[in-house]
């Protein structure tokens, strides 16, 4: 049976629920209805470029090698902003940025031993399709829609990115014209209807991005009123299109969730302000609720300094750096240190603090990125750390650290014999469902 994916990014478990319970949202009531479902775990850090690598690869950021919204290019020696905000694509140089985003993050950053489930899907003879999935690698080349831009983009047979990237022409409105006003879902909408309606693939990845946008304006619960009809409306457009929704339970199984949580944000701080001494030796890279620290080559202070450095700042939760082989997070001047042992843990010190959401293997996942930093900052609750153009969303909603509100999605599985506890199961379980063999991935845990 073929699969559709459907990623609606920034949905609480709680959100997901109060919808599915009080009948505001009848196209995600009635696939949980239809499908069983549970609370799962996200990657750190719990921000969208992060999360939706690991859906596409399987793979935590040990293996797909995508940070963060924000990180320091060491090679390169220059920052890659993937859209914390307009201010901070503006500080890390907007052309650049743009690069980064819409082709660098597939065609560099993503690591070359992740395998997209895309590429694993059409070697064993499938055509896959995403919409406006970020992480989109695959073997087809593309031109843009704007004709002045000649630079190709490789993604899936059917492959559709925010009206940029088309492999057919379907009619959809334009993607960008009103962020606010939900354009973006409207065009996936559009999308996903032409899709459904031709049948015209064996996998889909029908990816939502306005719940989050909305989240962060208006906090988690406010989200409820200004964009959950909107998202199950775009849920509801690919059950019409296949005559309904049992018509759409007849052709497809489904896997349905999101990437992050997302917590209200009262406070915001600057990273570099208690680092100001270190000036010169360290770069900060944050946004959202996580941070990065990179030591810069002749630094005159080490990770663990600048850990304790950062006991006391209450915006700072815990800490995470690698000291000799060995995972080492702080939190308030307590020291829990841990590497992977057999299918568990080897542990010193105290457990409780990385007392989170599958806590070690999502700290060990990150820090064993060769492109995060030194030290990794998990923000405190109510907490937002100030991005590189000074924005933030104080007063709204944000995600990005290992607390649990931030960490954990709601999950659905519809005709699936697997049942995924964690983002990165994702993948594998659509491709065993195919029968087709998961990248034999060297996990670090
Ligand atoms: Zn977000």
């Amino acid at each position: 049976m073929k699969l559709v994916l459907i990623v609606v990014d920034g949905m609480t478990p709680a959100t997901f629920e109060r919808a599915v319970e009080s009948g505001r949202a009848p196209a995600l009531a009635f696939l949980a209805e239809h499908g069983s479902y549970r609370r799962a775990t996200s990657v750190f850090p719990s921000l969208t470029p992060v999360c939706l690598s690991s859906i596409a690869t399987g793979a935590g950021p040990d293996v797909h090698h995508i940070p963060h919204l924000v990180w320091w290019h060491r090679a390169e020696r220059r920052f890659v902003e993937y859209g914390s905000s307009f201010a901070a694509l503006r500080a890390a140089g907007m052309a650049q940025s743009i690069a980064d985003t819409i082709y660098n993050m597939n065609q560099r950053h993503l690591g070359a031993e992740a395998v997209t489930v895309y590429e694993s899907l059409e070697d064993a003879g499938l055509v896959t399709a995403a919409v406006n999935m970020t992480c989109y690698r695959g073997g087809t080349r593309y031109l843009p829609t704007l004709r002045w831009v000649t630079r190709p983009a490789y993604g899936p047979k059917r492959f559709f990115f925010y009206s940029l990237f088309e492999s057919d022409q379907t009619g959809a409105p334009l993607a960008v014209r009103d962020r606010a006003g939900g354009s973006i879902d409207a065009y996936a909408a559009a999308v996903g209807r032409w899709l459904v309606t031709r049948d015209g693939f064996d996998f889909l990845v029908y990816y939502l991005s306005d719940f989050d946008y909305a989240s962060h304006a208006h906090g988690p619960g406010g989200a409820e009123d200004v964009a959950l009809a909107r998202t199950d409306a775009a849920i509801q457009a690919l059950l019409d299109a296949a005559g309904g929704p049992d018509e759409f339970l007849e052709r497809y199984a489904v896997v349905l969730h999101s990437d992050h949580g997302q917590t209200d944000v009262q406070r915001v701080a600057q990273l570099e302000s208690p680092l100001a001494e270190f000036a010169g030796s360290v770069l900060v890279a944050a946004s959202n609720r996580a941070g990065q620290l990179y030591l810069l080559p002749g630094a005159r202070v080490d990770a663990a300094q600048l850990a304790a450095r950062l006991d006391g700042e209450p915006a700072v939760e815990v800490t995470l750096r690698r000291e000799d082989g060995v995972a080492v997070a702080r939190r308030q001047g307590e020291e829990l240190r841990f590497r992977p042992a057999g299918a568990g843990w080897e542990t010193s010190g105290d457990r409780a603090v990385l007392d989170f959401p599958d806590g070690l293997a999502r700290a060990w996942s990150a820090l064993a990125n060769p492109n995060a930093g030194e030290l990794l900052v998990s923000a405190a609750e109510g907490w937002e750390l100030a991005d590189m153009g000074g924005r933030h969303h104080a007063g709204g909603g944000s995600h990005g650290s290992l607390v649990a509100g931030d960490s954990l999605v709601p999950l659905v599985t519809i005709g699936l014999d697997a049942s995924p506890e964690r983002i990165t199961d994702v993948a594998p379980a659509v491709l065993s469902h195919f029968g087709v063999a998961p990248p034999p991935y060297a996990h670090a845990r």
